[in-house]
């Protein structure tokens, strides 16, 4: 095993954290997506497009935080 695997296990290993908008309290749920968004199922919050936005106010990723 190298060190980078011992760093950064593979994804799975962990829940995948939901995010709430600051603005709107759309709850952003990794399990499900944003499929309106082609945003597909197990997709985490820190891999969606830096274009992404809150699909209910258009708020950017900068808005939200870990519920
Ligand atoms: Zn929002």
């Amino acid at each position: 095993m190298n060190q980078d695997e011992l760093l950064y296990p593979k994804k799975g290993m962990f829940a995948m954290k939901k995010y709430r908008c600051l603005v709107c309290s759309y709850v952003y749920d990794p399990a499900a997506g944003d499929p309106d968004n082609s945003i597909d199922p197990g997709t985490a919050f820190e891999d969606l497009p830096d274009i992404w936005v809150c699909p209910e106010c258009g708020a950017d990723k900068d808005e939200f935080e870990a519920v």
